[in-house]
């Protein structure tokens, strides 16, 4: 099968699984609808797309299409116009990752497929050699004046589509001013009203996190809540995942590192390497915490994260809503501009969960052999790799590749 893609054939990402075929313990795989859920359930995974018939009734993926990151339409044969429609139905509805045709279709109708939606067509071997790479790219180009006058404001299907490719920023703009006359609910009721696609919200158990996590779950919003289970997470943390799943009746997913690299690091630094350089700390971080992190947040729309501008130097330009440049995607920090005291207030009220070590001096809570309890007069932050001196230490989640945490400019032409 060959793959095109703006106007060119491309690499295939994705693995297409038969039904008898297991899923496997890493990254982008196709399955049917039926294994839909047990596949978006499957934490190993990078992303899960679904391939469906052209009479799909759109009701069936309904309650998978926000966690979904492809959807593969059949197209039987070439006169077989119904999965144009499930495009458009699909994009409809608010779809915001790939949509894939798969089929026998021909250059001529590459332009309609993309107008309906579609961003990539899959092909058979036999169809791409007759055709070739050029006769895509020529049809990729070849817009009539009659097609661009029916596209309101005088632009392009493929414009239009560009731009909402890069609408997410505008997101921003619109969601900012709104989210600061609100409270922790409303904002995150808010956030999923206006942003199509999956969302997911990363939860390390401390305090704010757990009110952020009553706020998702008391509401019933759809907001995939989410951990990453480093391997060197307190006892008291992995006591309160299971009192919170307890308390909600509701699962907290969890992704783990790769076993290859950390067995690697491991062997070469030692279980506890991670004190000898802050080199080391970092790698030990990346591998435990960012590489998984990386693949929970694949295809997402928005991340949600409890981050307090206040909480340390480092995070005191917070804002409540950012656009990730690096991971292209909307970053909610809805308790960005609450105080310490007020969430402690919050979570009493509630009778929300909270880890026990907080009574035991510990404000910000992270793995157990990088984390201390905090002194009188020092910073919330300061109990995490006390002993290194730079102040403004992060371990990577929330920092670009320019080391700053992200809030990275929107891109050209979105505001
Ligand atoms: S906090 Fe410590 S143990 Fe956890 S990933 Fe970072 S260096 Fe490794």
């Amino acid at each position: 099968m060959a793959l095109v893609s703006d106007g060119a054939f491309i690499a295939d990402e994705w693995r297409r699984l038969a039904d008898e075929e297991s899923l496997p313990g890493f990254g982008k795989v196709i399955v049917s609808l039926a294994r839909a859920a047990a596949a978006l359930d499957d934490p190993r995974l990078a992303a899960v797309g679904v391939y469906i018939a052209n009479t799909a009734d759109p009701k069936t993926l309904a309650p998978h299409l926000s966690r979904l990151a492809l959807v593969d339409i059949a197209f039987p044969a070439f006169t077989d116009g119904r999965g144009f429609s499930l495009a458009r139905l699909l994009r409809r509805e608010g779809f915001s990752g790939e949509l894939r045709a798969s089929g026998r279709l021909t250059p001529d109708q590459y332009l309609h497929a993309i107008g309906c939606g579609f961003d990539a067509i899959e092909i058979p071997d036999d169809l791409a050699a007759h055709h070739g790479e050029a006769n895509w790219a020529k049809a990729l180009h070849a817009r009539s004046l009659s097609y661009q006058r029916g596209i309101p404001g005088g632009a392009s299907i493929l414009e239009q589509r560009r731009h909402a490719h890069h609408a997410k920023p505008s997101l921003v703009d619109i969601l900012a001013p709104r989210l600061a006359a609100l409270d922790l609910d409303h904002r995150l009721r808010l956030a999923r009203e206006l942003i199509p696609g999956r969302i997911v919200f990363t939860t390390s158990f401390g305090i704010e996190d757990q009110l952020v996590t009553h706020s998702i779950f008391t509401q019933g919003l759809d907001i995939d809540v989410a951990t990453i289970d480093t391997g060197r997470l307190f006892e008291e943390t992995i006591e309160l995942w299971e009192k919170t799943e307890a308390r909600y009746a509701r699962r907290i997913h969890a992704v783990f590192p790769q076993a290859a690299p950390l067995a690697d690091f491991v062997a070469e630094h030692g279980i506890n390497g991670f004190y000898r350089s802050v080199e080391n700390r970092k790698a030990c971080c990346h591998i435990r915490k960012v590489e998984p992190l990386s693949r929970l947040l694949a295809g997402v729309s928005a991340w949600v994260t409890g981050l307090r501008a206040d909480q340390s130097q480092a995070r005191e330009a917070v804002g409540l809503v950012e656009f990730d440049a690096g991971r292209k995607l909307v970053k909610l920090n809805p308790l960005a501009d609450y105080t310490r005291e007020a969430i402690v207030a919050a979570t009493e009220e509630l009778s929300v969960p909270v880890n026990d070590l907080h009574a035991k001096g510990f404000l910000s809570i992270g793995c157990a052999p990088c984390t201390r309890a905090v002194q009188p007069g020092e910073s919330e932050r300061a109990g995490r790799w006390w002993w290194e001196e730079d102040e403004k230490k992060e371990c990577g989640l929330h920092v670009g590749p320019d080391g700053r945490l992200t809030r990275g400019p929107a891109p050209e032409g979105s505001r």
